[in-house]
């Protein structure tokens, strides 16, 4: 049990800046193994999600009194399937209320099916900086098993148009694990990401969630159950492949060049502040996690434009009935000890003594001395001299570690 007595709780405010999360349901097609709050077939509530996004960023800017913004990130969904006209509007959005760093990294996710030279320069115009590309799979027979609405060859071409237009970060998804894909299907994946040499590679497993099409066709037996084992062999294979090629792992889904890591997702794996805006967007800021109620359209009526400037509960004025924000987490100290292993344990560099001693005002084997003694013990983790952070042997058991940390937070 963690020893809370000795927490002297100092998280990060959000006037030192934030990371801004846009979240964007909308999809052309919905893929049968999503299960994110966003939708295909709804594109009449487009122009009605803008202005209530912008709104919403207008509101927040407002009430926490115009923070810095160190990262914008647009996700979704597919924020590149918007009009290049509304990405434009709400970047002059983000910029006209926010204070955002000039060095701040500005990505969006985008579908291959999406791009063309003429949306790529428009993009790059209305400042973005790096793009996360949702390839998936070179293998067409698995992209057609996953619903996606591109072939393994416009995913390539779009990656060049992209690099062509100008955009000198860029990174790929792929997904493992998947039904009938066999370890040579997965070695040519790899291949080919490789050889497009993009800054960013995440790796994601894939999860079969619950109500999904792909859950109930996995049910019925029209597909087999992923086997755990040769997904694993897949990861190990792609670590060793993507190290060779110049690729560090930084994270346990995810490889840059270097220098080229995600600094937005870098800050929710150090739990700082973040903002998240649009239906069932989550955040963590001001000591409280909360999260945007889910549907867009209610989101469209819900949204005002009358938000209090410097409000001293922010929050509070951006709450349902006035604003968008449903559910609401108070963050104790307990808690956010918690949080901030399990997220900083995912990074290769762990949970530096410096960081973590400047949030809770003693070292990590303080608060957690039997914790740290039993995961030690088993060689799940390591302590050096800057860090604690997972063994070789603790990566392969992340789950367990994390559990460790995260108890019982009431008790
Ligand atoms: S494109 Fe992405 S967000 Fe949209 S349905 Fe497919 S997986 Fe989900």
């Amino acid at each position: 049990m963690p020893n809370l007595a000795e927490i002297k709780h100092s998280p990060p405010t959000y006037d030192g800046g934030i990371g801004l999360y846009l979240h964007v349901p909308f999809c052309q097609t919905k893929c049968p193994y999503c299960d994110f709050n966003t939708y295909a077939g709804i594109e009449d509530q487009i122009s009605g999600y803008v202005r209530s996004l912008q709104d919403e960023l207008i509101g927040w800017a407002n009430v926490l009194g115009h923070p810095p913004v160190r990262t914008i990130f647009l996700g979704g969904g597919t924020p590149s399937y918007l009009p290049p006209a509304d990405l434009e509007a709400i970047h002059q959005t983000i910029r006209d209320a926010f204070r955002v760093e000039d060095s701040a990294e500005i990505t969006m996710e985008c579908n291959p099916g999406d791009v063309t030279a003429e949306k790529a320069a428009s993009w790059l115009a209305s400042g973005v900086n790096r793009i996360s590309m949702g390839v998936q799979s070179f293998d067409d027979e698995l992209l057609g098993l996953l619903g996606r609405r591109h072939t393994a060859a416009e995913a390539k071409e779009a990656f060049k148009t992209l690099r062509k237009a100008g955009f000198v970060n860029q990174s790929i998804d792929l997904i493992y694990g998947l039904p009938y894909q066999s370890a040579k299907q997965w070695s040519d994946t790899l291949d080919k990401t490789i050889d497009l040499e993009p800054e960013h590679i995440s790796l994601y497993s894939l999860q079969i969630e619950q109500g999904t099409p792909l859950a109930v066709d996995v049910e019925a037996g029209k597909y087999p159950i992923p086997d755990d084992d040769l997904a694993a062999d897949m990861y190990e294979e792609a670590q060793t492949r993507l190290g060779e090629n110049g690729f560090s792992q930084y994270e346990i889904s995810n490889w840059s060049k270097p220098d080229m890591e995600s600094r937005h997702n870098i800050i929710y794996w150090l739990n700082e502040p973040y903002l998240g805006v649009g239906p069932g967007a989550h955040s963590w800021l001001a000591g409280q996690r909360f999260a945007n109620l889910r549907s867009p359209r209610r989101y469209t009526t819900i949204v005002g434009t009358d938000y209090e400037n410097g409000a001293a509960d922010p929050v509070s004025a951006m709450t349902s009935p006035a604003g968008p924000v449903e559910m609401v987490d108070i963050t104790t100290p307990a808690i956010d000890v918690a949080e901030t292993m399990m997220m900083g344990m995912r990074l290769n560099q762990g949970v530096t003594h410096e960081r973590f001693e400047k949030r809770f005002g003693a070292a990590v084997d303080v608060i957690f001395p039997d914790e740290v003694a039993r995961l030690t013990k088993l060689g799940l983790i390591d302590i050096t001299k800057e860090a604690v952070l997972l063994s070789e042997r603790g990566r392969l058991l992340g789950n367990e570690v994390f559990a460790e940390f995260i108890g019982d937070p009431d008790e």
